[in-house]
């Protein structure tokens, strides 16, 4: 079985890892510090050439990376991204709210 690739990346703080993305012919699973693993079957050519070029951008767009800042362009590990999770009045979970440590946020559902 060939090709299994690890790709990993730093915290744009303190510099240690704080997300991997593992690539096999059939899935992409992300391992942030706020989840534990997300799978895609069949990841598409995009997304390998994202991941090849290590573009977070691209990647963020396709895979939605909770650790990542789209305005530092840099992720965060579970130190330095703060998560806050947001309820609706009634107590469903609604979504969460991912701070930078620049003061940056973002929500994702
Ligand atoms: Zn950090
Ligand atoms: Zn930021």
């Amino acid at each position: 079985m060939a090709g299994k690739n690890v790709f990993r990346f730093k915290c744009g703080k303190c510099r240690k890892e704080a997300m991997n993305i593992t690539l096999t012919e059939k899935s992409v699973i992300v391992q942030s510090p706020f989840k534990e693993s997300v799978k895609y079957s069949k990841p598409s050519a995009k997304i390998r050439k994202a991941l090849r070029e290590r573009n977070l951008h691209a990647l963020d767009y396709y895979l939605e990376l909770d650790c990542f800042c789209p305005e530092c362009g840099k992720v965060y590990c579970g130190n330095h991204m703060k998560q806050e999770i947001n309820f609706e009045a009634d107590g469903w979970y609604d979504d969460a709210t991912f701070t930078c440590p620049k003061k940056h946020s973002r929500s994702i559902g």
